[in-house]
């Protein structure tokens, strides 16, 4: 163990992490392209892109050269009242490539601020429109959101990391996603008694990450359109895990043919290199807060929003989107893991094995040791880190067919037993 890791140990509190009986964190000391190199020599191909962000690989020459021009350039400057061209340009070119009419970018440093922006700002639309006791939303069983007080209230309660918390914040409705006549008659019916208490729905498009990498048909986002707009709510998309092509389209508001009211991005934003989020409103949204009333204004400005490091790294990330070479890798990735994952199948344990995009997961019946399985992946040179029941694999798109067969391999090895 190096003795940083040593001297750290006694002061680090980490995350989702019984401190007294979790394995010892994995030391690592640089990333190159799809791989993690630990302190002791090993080295990890990673299967899950650090949390999903690091979609073009580790150490990309484009992005770094952009952050370091930037770096030399303006690290840091406040957005109360200055502009910089790294923010203004990623807002254009966001706007641009988000459907319909999401032209309005609001920046922040973490996906779960974005998601609180975007609670406030459908909030706020009503009461900018004179609509009172529009303070609920509706979320789905299964979802995640973040970890702050108000995205917990909008994770599944159960599933989530947040169950010690019930009823410190106010209960949302979160409920049954529409997938078939009977969940969507309850929410239709949920809708048409509670709406004039709802200001927004809010939901994961096409898979619930973090609540266990569950799957919906883009049916379902139709449905949440049509409802949303019958009973005349906003409705919110979560890409922040589905944005900058994990599910095979640049988004699943593009894919789907759906488009929301406001949608939320982060994660692989800057290609896994720095943090920053945006919560970006369509016109109707943005129009709410367009007055001479200073009071109708947006109340929101977290210190480091549109860090232009972050941003630099943000439109770099774009300009390796552009070439659009990332959609035939999802493709190459998702053949792989179909292919690769489909023997955990018979495996003891395992109720389904399912891929969308560059996203492959095998479910178990019940949760998963997650640190005892990372230390066996990690056995065979893999990165994996499980959650809940499902050990999954999110891997950057530039992995090569051997590191996705490493990966799969390894997961169909350990599932087995063996
Ligand atoms: C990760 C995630 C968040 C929270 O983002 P943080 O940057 O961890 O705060 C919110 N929503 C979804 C869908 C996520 O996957």
């Amino acid at each position: 163990m190096p003795q940083w890791l040593t001297d750290g140990a006694a002061h680090v509190w980490r995350p989702y992490c019984q401190m007294k009986t979790a394995p010892a964190p994995l030391a690592v000391a640089r990333t190159d392209g799809a791989r993690i190199i630990l302190e002791d020599g090993r080295e990890l191909v990673d299967g899950i892109a650090s949390w999903w962000t690091a979609c073009h690989g580790y150490n990309h020459p484009h992005i770094r050269a952009a952050v370091t021009a930037q770096l030399e350039r303006a690290p840091h400057v406040m957005f109360g009242g200055l502009a910089h061209e790294p923010a203004y340009r990623l807002a254009s070119r966001l706007a641009a490539l988000l459907p319909g009419e999401l032209d309005h970018v609001f920046f922040a440093e973490s996906g779960s601020v974005a998601v609180e922006i975007s609670m406030k700002m459908a909030l706020q639309y009503w009461i900018n429109r004179g609509v009172a006791g529009r303070t609920k939303f509706v979320s789905f069983l299964g979802g995640y959101h973040g970890d702050t007080l108000a995205t917990m209230t909008i994770c599944d309660p159960e599933e989530g990391m947040h169950g010690l918390f019930a009823g410190v914040m106010p209960a949302q409705h979160v409920v049954a996603m529409p997938r078939d006549l009977g969940s969507e008659a309850a929410l239709d019916s949920l809708l048409s008694a509670k709406g004039s208490e709802i200001a927004a729905l809010i939901v994961e498009p096409r898979v619930q990450g973090a609540g266990g990498m569950v799957l919906h048909d883009d049916s379902v986002l139709a449905t949440l359109r049509r409802l949303a707009d019958k009973h005349g709510l906003l409705l919110i998309f979560d890409e922040i895990f589905t944005g900058f092509g994990r599910t095979g389209d640049l988004f699943a508001c593009t894919g789907s043919g759906v488009i929301p009211d406001i949608v939320t991005l982060s994660k692989a934003l800057t290609g896994g290199t720095l943090p920053l989020s945006a919560a970006i409103a369509s016109r109707r949204v943005f129009e709410a807060f367009w007055s001479d009333d200073a009071g109708a204004a947006l109340m929101h400005g977290p210190t480091y929003m549109a860090n232009p490091l972050a941003c630099a790294a943000a439109n770099a990330s774009l300009d390796l989107f552009e070439d659009g070479a990332w959609k035939a890798d999802v493709a190459r990735i998702n053949a792989a893991l179909a292919e690769g994952l489909e023997p955990c199948r018979k495996a003891p344990g395992v109720v389904d094995v399912r891929t969308l995009g560059a996203i492959g997961v095998v479910e178990f019946e019940d949760a998963v040791d997650t640190g005892d399985l990372c230390v066996k992946f990690a056995e065979r040179g893999c990165w994996i880190r499980p959650m809940g029941k499902v050990v999954y694999l999110t891997p950057p798109f530039v992995t090569s067919d051997a590191e996705l067969s490493r990966l799969t391999g390894a997961i169909c090895e350990v599932v087995a037993g063996s």
